[in-house]
């Protein structure tokens, strides 16, 4: 896979409008905690991480190349549609939706009780897959690619983590705060 940050794979329909929901402070809230904790490393032409969360039938999520370390209101973008066929995305706000938005969408489409997805990097964790009783991707895809959300639905099961291969995990909550202290657990337990 190659780890630098190119922008997105698919076409947005972007609204222009102001996103306002108490989840954008949720968000706001782990995706601080989540670079504190090492999560969203800078990478080349952006940064690691993109979290979002359901908001009926629709999500909000962090903005294309958003640095969670201090994200501002209008890097929040609310999903209305997404089509995995067309590679196409309906979404509202200023900025482009984040690179995986579709392996988002398809997470919430597969698993009706997850209302946050957080995905971040954190190489230790594939270190020491096996001794933290993880899933892995089978193969190393490419950063917002259809490969990689196939490769996703796969082992995703009921899993709250799983990791892709040579890139970073996600972690799936009924709440935010589940979500975000999944991966808080997972960092001491590594
Ligand atoms: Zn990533």
């Amino acid at each position: 896979m190659g780890n630098e940050y190119k922008g997105t794979k698919f076409r947005t329909n972007l609204k222009e409008a102001v996103i306002e929901s108490p989840l954008a402070a949720e968000l706001k809230y782990w995706s601080a905690v989540l670079a504190r904790n090492n999560c969203a490393p800078a990478i080349p032409g952006g940064y690691g991480g993109n979290l979002s969360c359901r908001e009926g039938n629709s999500f909000l999520i962090t903005a294309s190349g958003a640095n969670l370390a201090n994200l501002g209101n209008d890097q929040i973008v609310r999903v209305v549609n997404f089509d995995l066929n067309r590679l196409e995305v309906d979404a509202e706000g200023w900025c482009l939706p984040s690179s995986e938005t579709l392996l988002h969408g398809a997470v919430y489409k597969a698993r009706p009780e997850i209302k946050a997805v957080f995905h971040g990097h954190y190489p230790a964790f594939e270190e020491n897959f096996m001794r933290l009783g993880l899933k892995i991707t089978a193969r190393a895809a490419e950063y917002g690619s259809i490969d990689l959300v196939k490769d996703v639905l796969e082992i995703l099961g009921d899993e709250s983590i799983v990791l892709l291969r040579k890139h970073g995990f996600i972690s799936l909550g009924e709440t935010a705060d589940e979500a975000g202290n999944n991966i808080l657990d997972m960092c001491r337990a590594r």
